[in-house]
């Protein structure tokens, strides 16, 4: 019988972050789907809240590594940690979440356990008793479906491709996890964050919203005039009362490059498609950008897409949406902003 163990750190405020509760989705259908025997370990400053959040996931034990120690993620002092609980645990499957902090840690925590992992796993399933994951390869033009005999096999889980783990709060009787730290972690030492403020921050993976500008927005509109400045104060006023994460055509965020006045706040960071990110969030609303096939591509995963263009005939009328409202996005966007702004 496999051990399967969830395995997540907890957030700043000492919960546990949506990927994480994604993930331990996946360890519960595996529990049933093997059977198997779930096995729930938590690394944080404070774990008490976390595993009380999820006390009634079905766990036959919870573990926790806690302590000021383990509030940051530090490569040495994260390594121990799960390693100590995946031993403690007897795990001969780990699941956590594809997070930053986890992707850089977990693959070289499973060579110390003599077994393997694999990294942006999308899906996991059950087939004639055996453990299938699956991944895309090639910038997700391909998909692949594996299993290994090799055990334990460490799966990170792609935050946004598995539903949520809903249960009620309850009580957990949680088991500390001794780690010694080796001296490597004292090397290391976090003084603090730096983040951009909040409104420079424009790509939110965890948004449910993914809003993308084309290049529409800086051609001339109906009066022969450009209007680059409007349309950077309509776009941002529209992510900071919608919290969307803002993505961006090919064409404008190159335009950049070729001395066009553009929106000052975009980067190559934000291209959605062949070529450039392919982001997971439930909607999608296209503005003022075609919907040629290389951008439509990085919407693979967006299940709900609406989009907003002059143009009847624009690449969104051809199946790529499911609603295309034929119209000036200025005027929507500076509309729909002005109802958000009322109803804040
Ligand atoms: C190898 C290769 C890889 C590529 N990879 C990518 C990629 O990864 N991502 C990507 O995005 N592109 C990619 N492209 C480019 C892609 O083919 C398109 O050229 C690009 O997506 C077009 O960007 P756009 O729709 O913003 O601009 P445009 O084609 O210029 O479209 C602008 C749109 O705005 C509309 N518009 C203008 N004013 C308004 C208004 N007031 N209200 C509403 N609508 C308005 C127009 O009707 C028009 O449809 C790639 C191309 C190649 C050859």
């Amino acid at each position: 019988m496999e051990t399967i163990l969830l395995l997540a750190h907890t957030d700043a405020v000492g919960t546990l972050p949506k990927a994480a509760l994604e993930a331990l989705s996946v360890a519960c259908t595996l529990k049933t789907a093997l059977p198997g025997r779930l096995v729930v370990g938590l690394i944080g400053e404070n774990t008490a809240a976390a595993a009380a959040q999820v006390a009634t996931c079905g766990a036959e034990r919870f573990l926790a590594v806690s302590g000021p120690d383990f509030a940051t993620a530090r490569y040495a002092s994260d390594a121990a940690a799960a390693e100590a609980v995946a031993r403690a645990a007897q795990a001969t499957i780990v699941i956590a979440p594809a997070t930053s902090r986890w992707n850089r840690v977990l693959p070289g925590v499973s060579l110390r356990l003599q077994g393997r992992a694999d990294t942006h796993v999308t899906g996991v399933a059950v087939t004639e008793g055996k453990l299938t994951a699956s991944r895309w390869y090639y910038r997700q033009r391909m998909e692949a479906t594996f299993q290994r005999a090799q055990r334990p096999w460490v799966l990170l889980i792609d935050p946004g491709s598995q539903p949520v783990w809903q249960g009620a709060p309850g009580t957990a009787s949680v088991e500390t996890v001794a780690v010694t730290l080796p001296d490597a972690s004292r090397r290391t030492t976090v003084v603090g964050l730096q983040s951009p403020p909040a409104d420079a921050q424009t790509i939110r993976p965890d948004a449910d919203l993914l809003f993308v500008t084309g290049a529409g927005w800086t051609k001339k509109q109906a009066d022969g005039q450009s209007h680059v400045p409007e349309a950077e104060r309509i776009i941002l006023d529209f992510l900071k009362l919608s919290r969307a994460s803002l993505g961006s055509s090919k064409s404008l965020v190159d335009l950049s490059g070729e001395g066009v006045s553009v929106l000052s706040f975009l980067t190559h960071m934000n291209q959605i498609g062949q070529t450039g990110a392919t982001p997971r969030h439930q909607k999608g609303l296209s503005t003022c950008c075609h919907g040629e096939e290389p951008h439509a591509v990085g919407w693979r995963f967006i299940n709900e897409r609406r989009a907003i263009d002059l143009n009847p005939n624009c690449g969104w009328a051809r199946g790529k949406a499911d609603v295309l409202y034929v119209a000036d996005a200025f005027a929507v966007m500076k509309k729909v902003t002005e109802l958000l702004a009322s109803a804040s």
